[in-house]
């Protein structure tokens, strides 16, 4: 397990997760939290990351068939079949889970969309976000704390978020209509900042506590897929997050 991740870190993150060896190193965002510190709880530990290209995925990951909408899926709620989440397969349509049970892993894919993390250290609720420009300009991520709110209490301000690697202003231009969106008007193309937008949703949520990877997928090919640079070639990057039970001895 790894050690403590505090602040705006990017660390390796080794260790069993739910059931699998993660051995390659994936990025985390969000510091080390812990549940179960009264007596008779159960003790977990929030484990996360941000797949890189070559990270092996993690079993009993909760997922869902990402069609850039904006529709946020209670994991807990779906009484999904556990087979189909120990395959990572697709437990229904959606493009952000969100979970306040323990020992539940969620995740998302991405290869160039914004993947963004959520914990609450309050309420132990955790989000896995999907946001290319669709999603963005459906303002998913800031569906996605509301619907955390109304289920469980959790209060923006206690949040922590992880905006993971996506493809980067540098990278990113789209055409007039993609930029009419976001509210910019141009006659050509423009470049977008989707993880700034994602970030800026998130504070107009409440949300402060924000980490950002910064980095860009297309400009990285050794570390990440990208959709834009390798097109149907491109595999899948998954970002995860959730909580596993932990002897509580190795923090
Ligand atoms: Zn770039």
């Amino acid at each position: 397990m790894s050690g403590p991740v505090v602040g705006p870190l990017v660390v390796p993150v080794a260790g069993p997760v739910a059931g699998s060896v993660v051995s390659a190193p994936n990025l985390a965002g969000i510091e080390l939290m812990r549940r179960g510190d009264r007596a008779g709880e159960e003790r977990c530990v929030l484990v996360h990351g941000f797949g890189l290209r070559d990270a092996p995925w993690p079993d009993g990951v909760a997922l869902v068939r990402q069609i850039h909408s904006d529709i946020v899926v209670d994991a807990g709620a779906e009484d999904a079949d556990p087979e189909v989440i120990r395959k990572n397969e697709p437990i229904c349509e959606g493009d952000a889970l969100i979970t306040d049970r323990p020992e539940s892993l969620i995740g998302i894919k991405t290869a160039d969309c914004v993947p963004i993390l959520l914990a609450d250290p309050a309420t132990g609720a955790v989000g896995a976000v999907h946001a290319g420009w669709r999603g963005t300009a459906q303002h998913i991520v800031a569906g996605t704390v509301r619907e955390m709110s109304a289920r469980w209490g959790v209060r923006p301000e206690n949040l922590r978020a992880a905006i993971g690697p996506a493809i980067g202003v540098c990278c990113y231009q789209v055409g007039v209509e993609v930029a009419r969106r976001f509210g910019i008007e141009c006659s050509g193309s423009v470049h977008l900042d989707l993880a700034k937008i994602n970030h800026q949703q998130l504070v107009q949520m409440g949300v402060s506590n924000v980490w950002v990877s910064g980095e860009c997928t297309f400009c990285s090919p050794l570390r990440f897929y990208s959709f834009r640079r390798e097109r149907e070639q491109a595999g899948r990057m998954l970002s995860y997050i959730g909580w596993q039970k932990h002897d509580g001895r190795a923090f």
